[in-house]
């Protein structure tokens, strides 16, 4: 079985071990194939249920991977001895379709994929006049079920079946399937998220993704106006403004100032102290931290804001040193995992590098109710 995940430019050899923990925890190798910068990786896995693949991705649950689905390629679209000149009008459809259709399983949601790079994105124009015909024929063939997906939505719905068309180039291409939370509920594990023009950075989209990655359908239940929530190095406020606009009153912690309306929002108290001290009086619902510090620092200081029932819930980003990066991510982990057993804490810890993460990771600690 072929593996196809994407990820961030430079980041395959972690999502290549991804890949290799996940085909382990299902019993077999993965023989991955990765090339610098290229923001994918392809792997051979040995004889394998898919069944049992997906279930290791949720038991393993890929960190650095964004969008994994198994399948087959790569499968040649465009015969060697075409010209540059006549790939234009080469028929890809038919050799795509004969290889989704050997895959033989409808499903709701076609995506048609490219590499998340400078390169790649030059297949965004025949990929989407790929779309459409490989479409047609699909439904045609009762592979692509009627109910429409609705494009404009942010988030796609999480059980639906996806059926993958990756184009490393114009001349080959790889297809497969993913499901639920065996895959990303977004093509190429991009969110389309509108930047609110009222946030005072960018990084509030990390927040928005982070949400959704991790609460999901329960985001609603476990954020919603009227909870508490410490910010720790919060200037210039993009996370604090995301929660005061959810209704959250937030303590937003730095020395730094807030920038635009969240400085004089309400809902939000700014205190020039120190994150990596700063205690609240009585239990809040959420602590995020957004320091730049090394991450066993954060990773053990979120641990004790848990461990202590200093809050319910964390979000934080790890940043991530240049070398041995996964291992760094794992060594946070066990911290983490240690400090709140010791305290005999039921949690939950979930670690992603998200879209909007740039050489870090996001993570989610929560005490089990
Ligand atoms: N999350 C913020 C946003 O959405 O706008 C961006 C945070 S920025 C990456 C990191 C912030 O951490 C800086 O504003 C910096 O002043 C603050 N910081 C660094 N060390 C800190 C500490 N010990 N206590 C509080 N804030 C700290």
């Amino acid at each position: 079985m072929i593996v196809v995940a994407h990820c961030r430019a430079g980041f395959e050899g972690e999502t290549a071990i991804d890949l290799t923990r996940a085909a382990s925890a299902a019993g077999v190798d993965a023989k991955c194939t990765t090339v610098v910068n290229s923001a994918y990786v392809v792997a051979l896995l040995g004889a394998l249920d898919l069944r049992r693949w997906r279930q290791a991705l949720v038991d393993m649950p890929p960190i650095f991977a964004r969008s994994v689905f198994a399948g087959s390629g790569p499968h040649v679209l465009v015969a060697a001895e075409h010209t540059k000149g006549q790939r234009g009008g080469a028929d890809r459809v038919t050799p795509i379709v004969a290889a989704i259709e050997a895959l033989a399983s409808p499903a709701s949601d076609l995506w048609v994929e490219f590499a998340d790079t400078n390169d790649g994105k030059e297949m965004s124009t025949l990929a989407r006049a790929l779309t459409a015909r490989i479409e047609g024929e699909l439904r045609r063939r009762g592979l692509l079920l009627a109910s429409a997906p609705n494009a404009k939505s942010a988030i796609a719905p999480r059980n639906r079946k996806r059926l993958h068309v990756f184009l490393p180039d114009g001349a080959t291409a790889y297809v497969g399937s993913s499901i639920g939370e065996s895959g990303s509920p977004w093509p190429m594990g991009i969110p389309r998220l509108k930047m609110p023009h009222a946030a005072p950075s960018r990084s509030t989209l990390k927040l928005v993704e982070a949400l959704i990655t991790f609460l999901g359908d329960s985001e609603t239940a476990k954020l919603r106006a009227g909870m508490r929530a410490v910010d720790l190095g919060a200037a210039p406020g993009g996370w604090t403004w995301q929660l005061a606009h959810r209704g959250v009153r937030v303590t937003a912690v730095d020395n730094g100032p807030l920038k635009g309306e969240v400085a004089s929002d309400p809902l939000v108290t700014h205190l020039r102290s120190d994150g990596l001290r700063f205690r609240p009086k009585r239990q809040v619902d959420w602590v995020t931290c957004d320091i730049v510090e090394q991450p066993l620092r954060i990773a053990t200081l979120m641990a004790d804001w848990i461990a202590d029932g200093a809050a319910r819930r964390a979000l934080f980003n790890l940043k991530l040193p240049m070398k041995r990066r996964y291992d760094e991510v794992l060594r946070c982990i066990d911290a983490i995992d240690a400090r709140v057993s010791r305290a005999g804490v039921d949690a939950t810890l979930r670690v992603r590098q998200l879209y909007h993460d740039r050489a870090e990771v996001t993570a989610y600690l929560a005490r089990v109710d």
